[in-house]
């Protein structure tokens, strides 16, 4: 659920505003709904190009820079593959080998093209499907705080799961424990005019034959990632950045993330599958371990 609590005084439409502006960016970024500027991409792939808002022309854009920086971890190309493990995830049940042939093996960022003087995009392969759910979430957030600043908000907390914007005054954030209910923390940071987003493998997923499968793909295999984290937490800037980045880390492990984290000035939390937490040097005395 998304919540905003907003703090002292500010414009009383804000709020509405606010709602106004995420159903907006819902209906332009969904993959399912046959309006969306995203849809039509999928349903365009192979054929031509598709004429898309600004909005979806921005993400689309730093989504392929992401997906550069991250050699390909984050791949919003593999939409594909993403229905077909939404699926099995549904059922708890491993896609066929059928299936998984079919569905693998159809992400590729160069074949997406992006047009920017005529604001299209194309996928060149027939079959290819683009998905935002690993960074429309934290645009989103981005665009949802443009609104608080813009209406004098000067303190507030925007949760939307796992992205989480603290605007003003110092806020404890929690980090989701990844073995425990939903809401349940295993920690807190302390951060002030910062963004936390967590990707986490835990969130959604089945075992079978003593392995687990989620909701976040590895583009290389078109299954889910096996770095060993559980999640990654990441606190910077751009809530946009940071999704994408956690949902890429999640993919890449600690080792290969951290050069990416230090290069931008992001700090983070890794839980790993031994149960180990590690913490970047600068969130030293802001980050405590709560005791459950
Ligand atoms: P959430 O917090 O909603 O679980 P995440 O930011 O963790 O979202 O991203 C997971 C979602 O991103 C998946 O549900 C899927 O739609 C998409 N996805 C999965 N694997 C990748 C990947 N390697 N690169 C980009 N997007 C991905
Ligand atoms: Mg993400």
């Amino acid at each position: 659920m998304n919540t905003i609590a907003l703090y002292g005084n500010y414009a009383p439409e804000t709020a509405e505003q606010v709602k106004k502006r995420v159903l907006e960016l819902h209906a332009r970024f969904s993959f399912f709904e046959a309006e969306s500027d995203i849809f039509r991409i999928n349903e365009q792939a192979g054929i031509k190009p598709v004429t898309v808002h600004p909005d979806t022309l921005f993400v689309l854009f730093h989504a392929l820079a992401y997906g550069a920086e991250t050699r390909g971890a984050f791949d919003i190309t593999t939409g594909a593959a993403n229905r077909l493990w939404r699926d099995a995830i549904r059922c708890a049940k491993m896609p066929s080998d059928s299936a998984l042939a079919e569905g693998c093996g159809r992400n590729g960022l160069s074949d997406l093209v992006l047009d920017e003087t005529e604001s299209t995009a194309f996928l060149r392969r027939k079959g290819m499907q683009i998905d935002l759910g690993g960074i429309a979430k934290g645009y989103a957030a981005d665009q949802a705080l443009q609104i608080l600043k813009k209406n004098k908000v000067r303190h507030a907390l925007l949760n939307f799961g796992e992205t989480v914007i603290a605007l003003g005054r110092e806020q404890k954030i929690g980090i989701q424990h990844p073995y425990q209910k939903n809401g349940q923390s295993i920690a807190e940071v302390s951060v002030k005019n910062k963004a936390v987003v967590t990707s986490g493998t835990y969130e959604r997923g089945f075992f079978s034959q003593g392995r687990r499968y989620h909701h976040i793909l590895n583009p290389r295999t078109g299954c889910p990632a096996d770095s060993g984290l559980l999640s990654v937490t990441l606190v910077g800037q751009s809530a946009m950045e940071l999704d994408a980045l956690a949902t890429g880390l999640c993919v890449l492990g600690r080792n290969a993330g951290l050069p990416l984290l230090e290069k931008r000035g992001i700090e983070a939390v890794f839980i790993d599958n031994e149960g180990e937490i590690r913490i970047t040097p600068g969130l030293q005395g802001k980050f405590l371990l709560r005791r459950n």
